[in-house]
């Protein structure tokens, strides 16, 4: 990275204010990139980020560190950090670790596999959709070295930033969760509330944050939320 703007390191954001006996809680440390064309300002007027993650706080009942802010978005006198791939490039899957220009990027991000994979890293990117046309965000991990674990990232297009979509970046983190949730596989807890219905990663709950289409939903199910505070990306202070 040629420049980084940063914030201050271990900049919390907490799901309300923090009291005298949040000391010591649990975190998620996240790593943020604005990649050229990216919306920075969230649906509030404030930093898209950190209005994301204050809802998913909020909505999943956990704290956040942002370990880093890379404003590549060419605005507010950042640099531009072109993304090297296309809109036809983004496709939610296993495919992404194909595209080169996407992997080079990735690879950036985590210091070629070097940095601690607990960080989840949330890209911004400067499209208005994926390929299809309709999908607006994506989470997904990738092996940056044959041997190593994986790294959890969220690709978010500016779709996504709009005050009809506010829930979903905290629906992608939802995945990440899930799918690092120890002893669990990646299915959403409300879906085996239904006997006739196939386990799956997705809510059927229409107003659930974990719907497929989230939308500004505001609804987690406690069991939901007891599977995300067991992932296994969850910093715990001794
Ligand atoms: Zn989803």
């Amino acid at each position: 990275m040629r420049k980084r703007k940063e914030r201050p390191a271990f900049q919390k954001v907490n799901r309300k204010k923090q009291g005298k006996n949040d000391q010591g809680r649990p975190y998620y440390e996240l790593s943020i990139t604005y990649l050229d064309g990216a919306n920075i300002f969230g649906p509030g007027g404030k930093d898209r980020a950190y209005e994301d993650i204050q809802r998913a706080a909020e909505l999943w009942e956990v704290d956040f560190v942002i370990k880093e802010i890379i404003d590549g978005s060419g605005r507010n006198n950042s640099f531009r950090l072109k993304p090297g791939f296309s809109k036809k490039d983004l496709v939610c899957g296993a495919s992404f670790g194909r595209n080169q220009a996407l992997l080079s990027l990735l690879k950036t991000l985590t210091h070629k596999g070097r940095s601690p994979n607990h960080i989840i890293h949330i890209i911004y990117t400067g499209f208005a959709s994926f390929a299809d046309g309709e999908t607006a965000g994506c989470a997904f991990p990738l092996q940056m070295s044959r041997w190593g674990n994986s790294y959890h990232f969220i690709l978010l297009t500016n779709s996504a930033g709009t005050a009809s979509n506010r829930s979903l970046c905290a629906h992608e983190l939802g995945h990440t969760f899930y799918r690092t949730a120890r002893f669990q596989r990646n299915i959403d807890p409300t879906t085996l509330i239904y006997p006739f219905r196939r386990p799956d990663v997705h809510s059927h709950l229409e107003d659930n944050v974990m719907y497929p289409v989230p939308g500004s939903n505001s609804s987690l199910l406690k069991s939901q939320k007891e599977k995300a505070w067991q992932s296994s990306l969850l910093i715990k202070e001794s």
